[in-house]
Parts: C-alpha cells; structure tokens; sequence
C-alpha cells in the first residue's frame, strides 16, 4: 500500500503494477487523515493505492 500526493498517484499505480503484477485500487483518503506523507516527497498524502 503506498500514501501518495496527486502529483505523484501516477508513479505509485506504476511502482503497484510492476511490484504485484495487478491492477491498483486507488482510494482517497479521508479528510482527518492528513498526518501521513507521500512517499515520493514531502507532502501531505491524498491517495492511497493498494493491491487487492
Ligand atoms: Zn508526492
């Protein structure tokens, strides 16, 4: 599971294809859950993708 920003949701749907070899889920994250960073840079996280 990868925490991304919008900027960088296309690189994590990527990095979750070539690592599991499926398609991605791609879920907004909820407003109070602000705390958690991209993983790319440093800011605040929007998505979370995830592999079934
Ligand atoms: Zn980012």
């Amino acid at each position: 599971m990868i925490y991304c920003c919008e900027e960088h949701v296309e690189m994590a749907l990527e990095a979750v294809v070539d690592e599991f070899e499926t398609f991605p889920l791609l879920s907004k994250l909820a407003v109070d859950n602000l705390s958690t960073g991209c993983e790319y840079c440093q800011n605040p996280a929007t998505y979370i993708v995830a592999n079934k």
